[in-house]
């Protein structure tokens, strides 16, 4: 199987961005994010276990989930947060061991926003953390997203900081304006295909 390496990093770090530099030169990259979303309809399991959880009505009359109703749920209450993940999460990683399995290529992306959190940073064979300073990152998604400072804020919260991440990270990128990323990530993917390794 392809050797598998985990990119996280806090909202509005870049993450994303990285991961599409790594596309470019060849790594597929599965979006756990874009996953679970999609998998929350897609899904039986989730849509019967989402339905025991919340009512009928967490799904919409064509059978889309109501994002809204739900994000209105778990941002509020912890413990519903940590339900619907619990349950999420086990299909997400399942559905990126099968398609792991399909590539070809020498190593594959996995990217999450909270890798470190979930703990599936334990099955990956390398992780890389991206980080930058936090009003970067906020000035960054407030223009993205067209969002407030605080509703930016209030997603942080409930990731864990830097600091904490860190210390469980092979490799860390800082997008901060100065350092150039590019070639780290050149000489990552050449380690990678060369040696097998990230440095
Ligand atoms: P999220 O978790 O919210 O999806 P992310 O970590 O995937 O965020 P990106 O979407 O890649 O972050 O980047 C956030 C914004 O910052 C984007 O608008 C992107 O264009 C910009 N950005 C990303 N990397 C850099 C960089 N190195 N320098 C400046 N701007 C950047």
């Amino acid at each position: 199987m392809a050797i598998t390496v985990g990119i996280t990093g806090g909202i509005g770090s870049g993450k994303s961005t990285i991961c599409a530099f790594f596309r470019l030169l060849g790594a597929p990259v599965f979006e756990a994010d874009l996953e679970a979303k999609k998998l929350m309809t897609s899904s039986i399991e989730i849509k019967t276990r989402l339905i025991d959880l919340f009512g009928s009505s967490i799904y919409t009359q064509n059978g889309t989930l109501d994002r809204k109703k739900l994000a209105g749920i778990i941002f509020s209450n912890k413990l519903q947060l940590e339900k619907v993940n619990a349950l999420v999460h086990p299909i997400v990683r399942s559905e990126f061991q099968k398609w792991a399995q399909q590539q070809t290529a020498p190593y594959v992306i996995h990217e999450a926003a909270i890798l470190f959190e979930s703990g599936f940073y334990k099955m990956m064979d390398f992780t890389i953390l991206v980080s930058a300073p936090e009003d970067i990152r906020m000035k960054r998604v407030m223009k993205r997203d067209k969002v407030s400072a605080e509703q930016v804020k209030e997603r942080m919260n409930k990731q864990w900081p830097d600091e904490q991440k860190r210390p469980l990270a092979d490799v860390e990128f800082l997008t901060n304006d100065t350092d150039l990323i590019i070639p780290r990530i050149i000489e990552i993917d050449k380690q990678l295909k060369e040696n097998g390794k990230i440095w």
